[in-house]
This record gives C-alpha cells, structure tokens and sequence, in this order.
C-alpha cells in the first residue's frame, strides 16, 4: 500500500496556506510492530550501553529484589504488600486493611491516582522506563537472557532465518525452558502477594490434592507470565497497560519525555568524511547523521525522530545510542534527550502550570485526608446486626428476648478481649459463645442474646445503645433496635 496522496489532495492540502503539508514520506500512519497486513513484525533491539542504561540496571537490581523480596518482608508482623481479594484484606507498608476500612482505601485508591496524573503530567512515562515491573522484568532480566543465549539483534535474526538444525534447537528449548522457569518464580511471588507467603507454602508443601484452587492459579500465573516475557512483549505496553494510554491525555507541551532536539538535528542526512563540518552545517545540515542507532536500540520498534509517541515506554535506549554516535562524531550529547517541548522549542524549563498546581492542591488535601483517617481509626471495628431471619422471643419469665449477631475486627497485632455493655436500658446482655477474644488482624464473630422487659419496650420497638470495650477502655459506642410485639397481647 503506498503513502503517497493522490495529486489533486497534495495541491489540496499546499493551498491551505499557513498549514504546513503533510510529509507523507515520514509520516506514521501504521504501527511498527505490524506489516501493511497485520501481522506482527518481531522485533530485534539492539542491545543499548551506556549511562542511562547502566543507571537504570542498578536500579532494576533494587526494584528486582525488593519485588522478590517483598512477600517475606514483615512490618510490625504484617506484610510488606499483601492484596488478598480472596478474604478481602489488604496489607500497604505493613498497615492492615479490611472491607471495613473502605473510607481509606478508597482515599489511598485517590491519592495514588492523582499523585499518577500529576508525577505523569510533570515527567511523562519516567514510571514506565525505570520502574514498571513489565520493563524492568522484560528488558533487564528476560531481554538480557535472550542476549546471553541467542546474542545481539543480527544473531538473533540470523537465528530465526537459519533452517532447525541441533545447535538452533538447544537455543531455542534452552532459552524458553529458562524463560518458563522464571515465569514460573514471577508467578508464585504473584501469588504470594496475593495469599501470603505460609499459604503459599502450604501449597507447595501440602498434598496437592488439598490446594487444588492454588495449583490451578500457580500454572495460570506462569502461563500468563510466559506468554507476555516470551512472545506478547512490547504489545502489552502499547494496547493493554491503561497508564499508557492515558498518555495522550496528561501530557502537554511542558511534559518532560525521552525527546529529539529536532532544532539541533535536522536537517538530518549521512555524514560524509569528504564534506567538512561547516560546509555541512552550510548546506543547512544538523547534527542527526540519519544513522539510525536510535532505531535499532528501540524496544518498540519506533523512531523518536518522528516525536512523541504511544509507543515510546521512555527506556532511554536511544538516548545512550545517539550519545555514543555524538561522542563518536565529536558533537555534544543530549541530541535525544530528556526535554518538553517548549524545552526543544524555546529553550523553557520544567514549567509549574495551573494545571500542575491544581492537581498538587487536590493531592495535598487527599493526603491531609488520609493522614486523618489513618491516625483517627479505631484499633477495633465492630458491627451488630440482629440475626438474619430471627424476630423476638418471649422468655419463661415474660421478658423479650432479641438475638443478634456481632463481628469484631482486631486491627493490632495483639490479642484484644473485648466486652459489650447495654447502657442506655436496663437489660441483660449475654454473649452466647462466652468471652470474645480476638487474635490479631482477624475476625471474630460471635452471637448476642439482648433480653429487656417487655415494659422498655413501645409499639415493638426499641432503640439500644450499646457501648464497646477493648482492654477495659470504651472504643466504640454502637445503635441498634430491639423489636418486640406491636400489639398488647403481651402483658407489660
Ligand atoms: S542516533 Fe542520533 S544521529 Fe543517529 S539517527 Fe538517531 S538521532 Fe540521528
Ligand atoms: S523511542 Fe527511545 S525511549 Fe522510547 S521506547 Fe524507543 S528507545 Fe525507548
């Protein structure tokens, strides 16, 4: 399929006076990593040196083993991170969370999105190229196994080209059997953050047979994670993560991203020994030598000459590339570099605009929120309900009698007895399944017997207060109603 417009369209689009005409020759209409057909064209990157690349390698080891390390690290006895949707209880820095404290979490949920849009608006995708664990683990730990067993880019093509002989063979099985035993170690630390560690050992250890939901999500996680390291790749950036395409509508022209000095580097053309560097610069030449290492470094198969694009994860490849061809050709570095676009265009810094400062205004309240909430929840958290289909009975002695239901929430990491008093009416309040003690971070649920004499109670119904003590200090006070019979059959 050609790119060229028909005539009549480009005299069109020339006539148009101050709108500059499309370059149909540079202009990206298709994706990289697919053929005018569709089909998906693999990619080969090069593999990058230099600083940027060897920063963020120190920093993908940190991230790499705090990752690894995170479900075995305890906070006060609590994990690390701990998303458990299965009994719907969540662990952030060692801070237990439970479906009772949704006010917070729903506040941690905001804050963590608006810190994203304004960190995003501000620096662009630095997330993506130093931090996301898809790039950390693709391009610093599977991408750098690929390198060791297959070598750089042209073997790796070289590779696939050549027929199935036994040298291809063991390559091949050698580098999917180890892509597939790492998968299977990303799995079961997934899973670990998900159920703990000990359920995780449990399910290791144990009889299968007894773990059969577990196994099930072991091999899942594995296959998933086998398929995005081994053959989804760079796709998963660009058409599944929602932080990339969001892209398109946080950033704006004062957004630092991985950039072309465009300025500095067109007009772009081969660089000739025979011509001199000031007859190349009088021909109107830049300093962009069109030698394309920029390209053949890129993990997504884009050329960042052609401006900011979905694509770009910011990995900082081509930055290193084209640093090392300036060293090369003894012109400054930075032609790609870290930039915005009024820093390409004019020269601008990192600009504070109303935009910025209103996010930072909405994040500083939410975190002043959170910060309240946090420091104001109570150490226990107790619900009473009456019992579900139970209405009153009348006692031998002609007291009512209500039956309920009480669940108590132990957020500390110690034991906590708790007891319930009846005190706004005198009344008796019995808790059928004797003392409640409740181990920390869990649950405890136990039934309540209210009995009032039927005099406290007006037209069926009466209010209760009652008042809940951990450790012998109030902690809670609690409303409930007691029904009893509308009518006067009942004497009072
Ligand atoms: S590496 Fe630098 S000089 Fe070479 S094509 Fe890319 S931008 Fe131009
Ligand atoms: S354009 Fe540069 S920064 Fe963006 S993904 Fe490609 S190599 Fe990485």
């Amino acid at each position: 399929m050609s790119t060229e417009l028909p005539d009549k369209e480009k005299k069109a689009l020339q006539s148009e006076g101050p709108v500059k005409p499309v370059d149909w020759k540079d202009y990206r209409e298709h994706l990289a990593t697919a053929d005018r057909e569709g089909h998906r064209l693999w990619i080969y990157p090069r593999k990058p040196h230099g600083r940027y690349t060897r920063a963020r390698t120190w920093v993908s080891w940190v991230l790499l083993g705090l990752m690894f390390a995170g479900p075995f690290i305890r906070i006060n006895g609590n994990p690390l991170l701990l998303v458990n949707v299965v009994e719907r209880r969540f662990s952030i820095l060692g801070q237990i969370f439970w479906p009772q404290d949704m006010i917070i979490s729903t506040v941690t949920m905001l804050v963590f999105l608006v810190g994203i849009v304004i960190f995003t608006t501000a620096f662009g995708r630095l997330w993506c190229g130093w931090t996301c664990p898809q790039t950390v683990l693709m391009e610093m730990v599977f991408r750098k196994i690929e390198y060791f067993i297959e070598g750089d880019a042209h073997q790796q093509r070289a590779l696939a080209k050549a027929p199935w002989t036994a040298g291809k063979l063991v390559r091949k099985v050698g580098k999917h059997g180890v892509f597939l035993a790492l998968s299977f170690f990303i799995g079961n630390t997934l899973l670990a953050y998900i159920i703990g560690t000990e359920e995780l050992f449990k399910i290791v250890t144990d009889n299968p047979l007894n773990h059969l939901t577990g196994l099930t999500f072991m091999v899942l996680f594995t296959l998933l994670f086998y398929g995005i390291f081994a053959r989804f790749r760079e796709q998963a950036c660009t058409f599944i993560c929602p932080y990339g395409r969001l892209q398109s509508t946080l950033l704006d022209e004062n957004t630092i991203v991985v950039a072309y000095d465009y300025k500095r580097g067109e007009k772009r053309g081969t660089l000739k020994r025979t011509v001199p560097p000031m007859k190349r610069k009088y021909e109107g030449y830049g300093d962009c030598i069109d030698c394309h290492q920029c390209v053949t470094v890129c993990p997504t198969g884009i050329d960042i000459r052609n401006g900011t694009q979905m694509e770009c994860v910011n990995c900082t490849a081509c930055i290193d590339a084209c640093d090392s061809v300036m060293d090369k050709i003894k012109r400054p570095r930075g032609l790609i570099r870290y930039a915005s676009l009024n820093g390409i265009e004019r020269g601008e810094r990192l600009q504070v605009t109303p935009r910025l400062l209103g996010y930072a205004v909405v994040l500083l309240g939410l975190i002043g929120l959170w910060t309240v909430l946090v420091f104001t929840r109570s150490d226990v958290e107790v619900t009473i309900l009456r019992a579900p289909g139970s209405l009153f009975q009348i006692m031998p002695d002609g007291h009512l009698s209500n039956l309920y239901t009480v669940k108590v929430v132990n957020k500390t990491s110690r034991r906590v007895p708790v007891q319930l008093k009846l005190e706004n009416l005198p009344g008796d309040l019995q808790l059928m399944g004797g003392e409640i003690v409740v181990l920390p971070q869990l649950l405890a649920e136990n039934s309540v017997l209210i009995d009032l004499e039927p005099a406290l109670v007006k037209h069926g119904h009466a209010d209760l207060v009652i008042g809940v003590y951990a450790d012998g200090k109030k902690v809670e006070t609690l409303k409930t109603a007691f029904v009893g019979p509308r009518d006067d059959s009942i004497p009072k």
